[in-house]
């Protein structure tokens, strides 16, 4: 098992490029900027626009800022917003 951040939550994801390991080059579905099905990260916790993720592939950790933390119409475009379940 990767040492998973313990706020890790499945129902809490990104879909934002890893700057690690990259693993969604090449996939058409990321390209197309959609919600894709095998690169996601975990959203830890998000401060205003500032995301607080993990990487599922390689458990690295980093903060992206999404600049769109005014009206929030880019975050739902960023993360999945379901509820937990
Ligand atoms: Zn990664
Ligand atoms: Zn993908």
């Amino acid at each position: 098992m990767l040492p998973l951040d313990p706020q890790a939550d499945i129902g809490r994801r990104a879909w934002v490029p890893c700057p690690r390991c990259a693993d969604s080059n090449g996939c058409a579905t990321c390209a197309e900027r959609r919600t894709c099905a095998e690169h996601w990260r975990y959203l830890l916790s998000n401060s205003g626009s500032l995301l607080h993720l993990q990487c599922p592939s390689c458990a690295h950790v980093w903060d992206h800022e999404t600049g769109f933390g005014a009206t929030r119409s880019g975050w739902r475009r960023t993360t999945s917003g379901l509820p937990h379940s």
